[in-house]
This record gives C-alpha cells, sequence and structure tokens, in this order.
C-alpha cells in the first residue's frame, strides 16, 4: 500500500475552530469596543458644550458682579456726578480687564473713560438697564472705532433711584478667546448666537463658518435641513438643548445646542463626527490589525505544530513500521495494511503470498552480509515495482517476505510470482536467485492477518520440499499440519514433566579402527497414543517458541545422569565422551555456560567428556555472539563442535577464528563427493585444512562401506552413521557399546 501518513482531520478542525473563534470573537469585541467608545465621545461632546454655557454664563456673571461693586461705590457716593463716577472706572480700568467703561445717563448720553461722549438711546441693553436689570448686548460695531464689541451694563442706584447705567465693553476678539469652547485639539468649536439667530460671539476657528449675519440663515446654506433648523427653532423656543447632525464642506459634523441662561442666547457647538470617530476608528484598526496579527500567528503556529506533528508522526511511524534492512514496510505495517485493504474491498479477490529465497545463507556466506543486505532491498524495490496500491508487502524477517496479492484466477497469481523471480534473477551475476512461495488465497476475511500468513508459511515449506514447482497452494489438509504444531505446542510443558522425552544415542568410530570412542544424544518423544517422534517434527516448533532451551537442558541434565551410571557401571566408559546439541535459541543466554557448568558439576562430569554442537548456520549467521558464548563455553571446560559444517555456507576462513575442536561435516557434504571427483578433493582438501586448524573431523551419515572407505582415505579421525549404528535407546546402546566389549564393573 503505497500511501502517505496524514495529518489527523481533528487537528484541522481544531486549528480551524480556533482561528474561527478568534475571528469571531475579536469582531465582536471591536464593534461593542467601537460603539461604546463612540456614545462615550459623543456624550462627551454634551458635556463639553454644556460646561461651555455654564462658562459662558459664570464669565459673564463675574463681568456683572465687578460692575455691580462699581455701580454700588459710584451710586454710594453723595457727591454723585459723571466726573466722580468716570474717575471711579478709570480707575477700574487701569486692571486692563475691559476695552472700555463709561456711564450713561437717564437721557442716553454715553460718557466714556477715554474722553468721548456719544448717544446711547438706540443701544438695547441701555434700555434694559435702566429698567433695573442687569443687561448685555449681541454682537455689535463700536461706535467709537467700529470693532466687534459686546457691552455689559447696570444700573446705578442713588438714594434709591436709577441715576444712569454703568457700561463696560469686551472686544469680540477677547471675549472669544476666553469663552469660546474649543474641543478635541480645536477640531471642534462653538458659536454663541442670540435666539434670532444674530451673533453674540463669534468663533475663529477655521473650520468655522466665519463671518454670518443670521446664523440660521447660514445654517441652511451650510447643509442643515430646513427640518433640523424648525426643531433647532422650536427647542430655543422652548428653551431646551438639542442636537443634530449635518454634512457641510463634504464632512459630517455633530452639532449640541444649549441656553446659555443670558438674553436669549444659546451655545453652539460643532465637531466632526470622524473626529468623534477617529480615536474608536483607530482602536478599531488596531484591535483589527491585533486580530489579524493573533490570526497570523495562529496560523503559523498551528501550520508548524501541523508540520512537527506530521513530521514526528511521519518519524515515529516511519520507525514503527519500516524494515530496518530494505527501508520499506515491516510486519507490523503490513498485518495493517492487510486489515484495511480486505475490508476496503470486499468485492475484490486476494491471496496472501510468503516467499523465501532458497539458499540465501549461501548468498550471504559467498557474497558476503552486505551484499546479503543489498539483495534483500532489491527484492523490496521488486515488489514495490510490481505492487499496485491496493497490494501490500514487507519482509518479515531475515529473507522471509509475505505479499498481499489482487488475484482473479490462480494462473494470474502463478504468472506475476514468475515475473517478480525473473526480475531478482537480475540481482547478482551468473547466480540464478530462486523463490520458494506459499499461496493462500483468503476466503473467510475476518480472520486474523497471522492465519492466512501461517497457512502460506506452511505452504512455502512444502514448496520447498518438493522439486516440481516453486510454489504450493495452501489446500485444507495443509490445515492438518497447522493443528498438529498447535498439539505439540499444547502438550510439550507436560511431556518434559512426564519425562516424555527421551535420550537416544548414536555412537561415532575412530574412523580408521572402528572403535567406539564417544556418542551424540538425539532426542525422541515418545508420545502417548502416537509412539515415537522424531527431533525435525517438533525442534523448529520448539526453537520458534524458545521451549527448545528448556530441553536442551533436561537433555544434557539426562546425559550426565547417564554418565555417571555409566562411570559407575562400565569400565571403558571412563573416559567416554558424549556430544549434545544446543540450540541456537540460547544465543541470547549469556548464563548457559554457567548453567551447563553448573550442571556438569551436580553429577561431577568431567567437562572435557562432554562436548557442545552447535550447528553451523547458528554459528556463521551470529559470529559476534556466537564468539562470545563460545569463548565462555570454552573457558568453563567443554569441548565444543561446529554441527553440519557444509550445509549451508561453510566459510573454512571464519573458522580459524573459533574457538572449537571438532568440525563435523554435514551428510550432504558426503553425498555431493560420492559422486564428484572435484567433491572428493574438496573433502580432501578441507579435511586437511581442519586438522591444520588442529581440529578434529567427524564425518556424519556415513552409510556405506565405500563412503567409510573415502573418509578414511581423506584422513578423517572419527565416523558416525547408519553404517555403524542408528541412534538407539540407553539401554541398546550400553549393550552394544559397553556390554559386548566391555564387563560391567563388579562393585
Ligand atoms: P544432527 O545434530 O545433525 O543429528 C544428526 C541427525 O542425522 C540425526 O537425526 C541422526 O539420526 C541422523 N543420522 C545419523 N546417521 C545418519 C545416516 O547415516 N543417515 C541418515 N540419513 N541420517 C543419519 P535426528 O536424530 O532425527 O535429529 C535431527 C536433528 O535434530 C539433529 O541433527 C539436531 O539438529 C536436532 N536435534 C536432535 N536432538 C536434539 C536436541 O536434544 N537438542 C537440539 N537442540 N537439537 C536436537
Ligand atoms: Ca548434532
Ligand atoms: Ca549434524
Amino acid at each position: 500500500m503505497k500511501k502517505d501518513f496524514k495529518t489527523p482531520k481533528w487537528w484541522i478542525a481544531l486549528s480551524a475552530f480556533c482561528v474561527v473563534t478568534i475571528v469571531v470573537f475579536g469582531y465582536f469585541f471591536i464593534r461593542m469596543g467601537s460603539e461604546g467608545l463612540y456614545e462615550e465621545k459623543v456624550a462627551y461632546l454634551e458635556e463639553i458644550s454644556k460646561k461651555g454655557t455654564q462658562l459662558v454664563t459664570e464669565q459673564i456673571n463675574g463681568y456683572f458682579s465687578t460692575l455691580e461693586v462699581i455701580s454700588t461705590i459710584i451710586g454710594g457716593d453723595d457727591d454723585f456726578t459723571v466726573d466722580s463716577a468716570l474717575a471711579v472706572l478709570k480707575n477700574e480700568m487701569s486692571k486692563g480687564f475691559f476695552k472700555r467703561m463709561g456711564i450713561i445717563t437717564p437721557d442716553g448720553t454715553a460718557y466714556t473713560t477715554d474722553g468721548y461722549t456719544e448717544d446711547f438711546n438706540d443701544r438695547k441693553y441701555f434700555k434694559e438697564a435702566l429698567t433695573g436689570k442687569n443687561a448685555t448686548s449681541d454682537c455689535l460695531i463700536d461706535k467709537i472705532g467700529g470693532e466687534e464689541i459686546n457691552v455689559f451694563a447696570t444700573p446705578i442706584y442713588h438714594n434709591g433711584i436709577i441715576v444712569g447705567v454703568v457700561f463696560a465693553t469686551k472686544s469680540q476678539e477677547e471675549l472669544s478667546k476666553s469663552l469660546v469652547i474649543e474641543s478635541f485639539s480645536s477640531k471642534g468649536y462653538s458659536y454663541i448666537v442670540s435666539g434670532d439667530g444674530r451673533p453674540v460671539i463669534k468663533t475663529n476657528n477655521p473650520e468655522s463658518i466665519g463671518e454670518y449675519t443670521n446664523f440660521f440663515d447660514v445654517m441652511v446654506d451650510y447643509g442643515v435641513t430646513p427640518q433640523q433648523l424648525s426643531t433647532v427653532q422650536s427647542h430655543i423656543k422652548s428653551n431646551t438643548s438639542g442636537t443634530l447632525e449635518y454634512t457641510r464642506q463634504g464632512v459630517l459634523r455633530q452639532m449640541f445646542y444649549s441656553p446659555v441662561g443670558i438674553n436669549d442666547w444659546y451655545v453652539f457647538s460643532v465637531v466632526p463626527v470622524k473626529v468623534i470617530s477617529f480615536q474608536s476608528d483607530q482602536l478599531i484598526r488596531n484591535l483589527g490589525l491585533l486580530a489579524m496579527i493573533i490570526v497570523l500567528l495562529s496560523i503559523i503556529i498551528c501550520s508548524r505544530m501541523i508540520k512537527a506533528f506530521k513530521k514526528n508522526n511521519t518519524r515515529l511511524k516511519h520507525l514503527a513500521y519500516t524494515d530496518s534492512v530494505t527501508g520499506h514496510p515491516n510486519w507490523v505495517k503490513f498485518r495493517l495494511d492487510v486489515e484495511e485493504l480486505l475490508s476496503l474491498h470486499p468485492e475484490r479477490k486476494y491471496a496472501m503470498i510468503a516467499f523465501d529465497i532458497n539458499k540465501f545463507k549461501l548468498i550471504n556466506g559467498l557474497f558476503g552480509y552486505q551484499r546479503g543486505d543489498e539483495i534483500l532491498t532489491f527484492v523490496g524495490d521488486v515488489l514495490f515495482k510490481n505492487l499496485d496500491n491496493n497490494e501490500a508487502f514487507c519482509r518479515a524477517s531475515a529473507d522471509h517476505f509475505n505479499v498481499l496479492m489482487q488475484y482473479k484466477s490462480e494462473d494470474e497469481i502463478v504468472n506475476r510470482l514468475k515475473s517478480i523471480e525473473d526480475e531478482l534473477d537480475r540481482c547478482i551475476n551468473n547466480y540464478k536467485i530462486k523463490i520458494s512461495s506459499g499461496i493462500c488465497t483468503i476466503k473467510e476475511r475476518d480472520l486474523d492477518v497471522s492465519v492466512y500468513s501461517d497457512k502460506a508459511n506452511i505452504s512455502r515449506d512444502i514448496a520447498k520440499k518438493q522439486n516440481s514447482l516453486s510454489y504450493h497452494f495452501f489446500k485444507d489438509e495443509n490445515r492438518i499440519e497447522l493443528l498438529r504444531e498447535k498439539g505439540i505446542e499444547d502438550a510439550m510443558d507436560n511431556a518434559l514433566a512426564n519425562g516424555e522425552f527421551l535420550v537416544y544415542l548414536q555412537p561415532k568410530y575412530s574412523a580408521k579402527e572402528h572403535k567406539p570412542v564417544g556418542a551424540e544424544a538425539l532426542v525422541r518423544w515418545n508420545r502417548p497414543n502416537e509412539g515415537l517422534v522424531f527431533p525435525n517434527d517438533f525442534i523448529p516448533i520448539f526453537e520458534k517458541n524458545g521451549f527448545i532451551r528448556s530441553l536442551d537442558l533436561y537433555m544434557f541434565e539426562s546425559v550426565c545422569k547417564l554418565m555417571v551410571q555409566w562411570q559407575k557401571n562400565f569400565k571403558s566408559a571412563k573416559n567416554f565422551s558424549v556430544s549434545v546439541n544446543i540450540s541456537r535459541a540460547h544465543l541470547s543466554n549469556p548464563e548457559l555456560a554457567n548453567d551447563l557448568k553448573h550442571i556438569a558439576d551436580k553429577y561431577e562430569i568431567s567437562q572435557e567428556l562432554l562436548e557442545i554442537e552447535l550447528t553451523e548456520s547458528a554459528v556463521f549467521e551470529n559470529m559476534e555472539e556466537m564468539h562470545i558464548l563460545m569463548n565462555r563455553l570454552k573457558e568453563v571446560g567443554f569441548k565444543l563442535s561446529i554441527d553440519d559444517f557444509g550445509s549451508g555456507y561453510s566459510s573454512l576462513a571464519s573458522l580459524k577464528s573459533l574457538p572449537a575442536d571438532v568440525v563435523k561435516m554435514d551428510k550432504s557434504f558426503l553425498d555431493e563427493a560420492e559422486h564428484d571427483k572435484r567433491g572428493e578433493k574438496v573433502i580432501f582438501g578441507m579435511i586437511e585444512m581442519i586438522k591444520g586448524l588442529d581440529m578434529l573431523t567427524v564425518a556424519e551419515g556415513v552409510e556405506t562401506l565405500s563412503q567409510l572407505e573415502f573418509l578414511v582415505s581423506a584422513n578423517c579421525d572419527i565416523v558416525q552413521g547408519y553404517y555403524f549404528a542408528k541412534p538407539m535407546p540407553v539401554k541398546d546402546f550400553e549393550n552394544q557399546i559397553f556390554i559386548k566389549d566391555n564387563l560391567p564393573t563388579t562393585d
């Protein structure tokens, strides 16, 4: 299955959810914030406007207080005259508070501090003050000098009678400086106008409408609708405040108006709306920017996290799912792929195939391990190329590969396997790579993947044994094999406890004299109801499940016990050595040498008489570990022999470095030599070399006299085989080896 790992959907959903949440919350927060801010600003403007009116009232009342004090002083003078009054006023003028001061006599003649005499009969404020009120004018043109001014007037009482009016003038410019309120950094400004629209105090603000004679006339010119204007005027009539929005020069403005409390004056405060909203706009912009940054950061962080997550996930999955030798899927990944494919495509037919490379050990031996690994990788590459997305494969272990293949007919499977084999053959020059395949067509889909794979493995082993075809389709009869395996595993523990495992012994003879020089202990299983079972039927299973470790120790101890008996009972047994087979499954046990020594010591059997047989394939496949194990065994005094030498890939060169005492040449070696003169020469050379390394040579599987004669001529030391004796029960062995030639001891 060629597909990559994906980011989990929940992760993307979570990230999207976070971003959307930030955006939505940000939006509402900004809206609420800006609305609140705007309202606050509007309220602020209203407040300023009201403060403005208050300021005007207070200021003007202040002027009147000053005038009232002066009027009291003037009127209180018993010798009240215009001149005496002017003298007081001049004194006041020296403070520089007013532009001009003066008194107006009841006939309307005004006498000013700066020496002018004018008729003020036409001045409204004069008439009003004469009635006993404080009076102030709107914006007037000064009769002297023509400047725009405002006048404040108050009556003078002398002996309870109004004898004139005190007045003081202030220039508009000066007044507007102190009375007109500017706000929002001079962007806001105000007018003070009379109820009928005449200017009272003008403003110099450049944003303002400038010169005008009637405020209401210009308001209409400047964009206030007649409707708004009539509302304003009705408010003025009822002496109430109000607000309106209008657009002048393309600028939307907010206006507040409220009565000053003096005459019919009104303060009109204006500010462009954008000034009010400027800060809220800025806040919106800033918050928007912040939200964008947050979103952007979130996206970056999320994408980084996703990336890191993906990378980490991919790395972990790569580690967990990849075979370190080939870089292709391992068994764990294969299992998952098979489960997924079978459930995804119920309509398709699938077959589980298990194959391995014939004599792969030989390839390793001939070309080296590195080349061996390259070949395994090449096999992986070929499978990858030949399978499609809806198929799967893996290297399960060593040179064992598994494939899940789609098929329409069994012929199609065979043809595809053939073309894979053809492609593999291009891997090494002059060496034909052959594979043996077991095929299990999948019928029941809900079984565990290991069930199909077990069936395929069984079929592969059958394919290996047969000569005609390199593949075998699993048949129901093969199931019996599976059941048998299970039966063995179920029974093994009890069998060991019940003593069902027996020691059989096969004698070894000196090649020249044909004298027994030792024996090999071989296990047999005496199964109730089944009879004697041979090791080839159960040892591979025990090696897989580890039970062989217990069995080997049991055999070793049984041999020690026997030897104790023999040494007691038979003279010739004194220096008789026995070899025991020890499986490669012990390799990982650093305590093996000590354990064996402990047993030998317990029965007081000299280690010298005990020989440990380690098979060649175990030795050469795990050189480093085996070296350690052999050295330990050697250290504690056991004899060591390399069993089945020549069955796989013997390396005479590496034999040199091993602390072995004996080399047992495999039976197949002898078989080949028999038909081939060259093979004979090889054995000759080999025996010579082994002897040159100070090791004894043992020939296994000697069945004929001619083989024996050949071995004698090749100078082989020891022979073992059916020609002399088959492996036999202890009693038979004792009778044959000890009783016949040696009398039992009589002590
Ligand atoms: P092996 O260690 O190579 O033992 C020699 C095998 O060759 C024995 O088979 C023996 O019966 C057989 N044999 C001996 N002479 C001849 C002959 O002239 N012709 C033929 N055709 N065969 C001959 P066996 O007893 O069936 O044992 C098979 C294998 O099982 C042994 O091969 C050994 O690898 C393993 N084995 C046996 N007993 C034990 C044991 O206690 N522990 C372990 N780990 N492995 C054992
Ligand atoms: Ca052996
Ligand atoms: Ca052997």
